[in-house]
């Protein structure tokens, strides 16, 4: 079902996401990190301008979508009004959907094979624009689900660098929805030690604050500010 057809109230919205950056920050603080040490990204994938322009009257800026044709359709219009966006991809990217990602795309966390590296970095070049990227580790093995498979993830790493000379910034998962998460942020984390790289994406509405344990630096938040989708 999709949220967007249904009444909503906005100041519902911004309680919800008041509610989940206070546990961001309790999840934080108990680890005795700083409280930008961890990004909080709004995922607003299939709700409309309406419903995140009350997080965006919260002074929040960083939003993840899954869909490069849905983001253009939304973003151009609040980044006109809104400073400071910073917008994530966290849905698979088609090759020839690049230059748009490129374009509108301040992060891309889901770069998972050589196709897709040598398109990002022949756009990357053309467009002079550099957006942060994260390997998206298919931490699971699951064969129907998008990323590297952790035992690649190194060499991969390595590939964009050496062979198309793109900057990896850190790694992302999406834990096979069956399995309890904490294995698989163990792993992230510790291909992410061993790569050296600073970003790890992971933590969803249901486990965020087991993600921020495990040394999340960047989680991202759907249902649990803008309702079931
Ligand atoms: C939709 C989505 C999320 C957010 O999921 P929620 O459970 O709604 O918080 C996070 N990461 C990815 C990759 C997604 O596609």
């Amino acid at each position: 079902m999709n949220s967007n057809d249904q009444p909503f109230d906005p100041s519902f919205i911004a309680e919800r996401y008041l509610g989940i950056k206070e546990r961001v920050w309790r999840a934080v603080q108990k680890h005795g990190r700083d409280a930008a040490s961890v990004k909080l990204v709004a995922v607003s994938k299939t709700f409309d301008a309406a419903h995140i322009k009350p997080v965006l009257d919260e002074g929040h800026r960083v939003f993840g979508e899954n869909r490069v044709q849905e983001a253009i359709r939304k973003w151009p219009a609040l980044r006109n009004r809104f400073e400071g966006l910073e917008l994530h991809l966290i849905g698979p990217l088609q090759s020839n959907k690049v230059r748009e990602a490129v374009a509108h795309f301040d992060c891309i966390q889901t770069l998972d094979r050589p196709k897709l590296a040598s398109a990002l970095a022949s756009e990357i070049q053309k467009q002079g624009k550099h957006p942060r990227l994260l390997v998206q580790v298919n931490t699971g093995e699951e064969a129907q689900k998008a990323g590297v498979a952790p035992s690649k993830t190194e060499e991969f790493v390595a590939q964009c660098a050496k062979e198309f000379g793109l900057t990896v910034s850190g790694l992302m998962c999406i834990p096979p929805a069956k399995d309890d998460a904490t294995s698989h942020f163990e792993m992230l984390r510790s291909l992410r030690s061993r790569l050296g790289l600073l970003d790890l994406s992971m933590g969803m509405s249901s486990d965020f604050e087991i993600a921020i344990d495990h040394g999340a630096t960047i989680i991202r938040v759907g249902s649990a500010i803008f309702g079931s989708r």
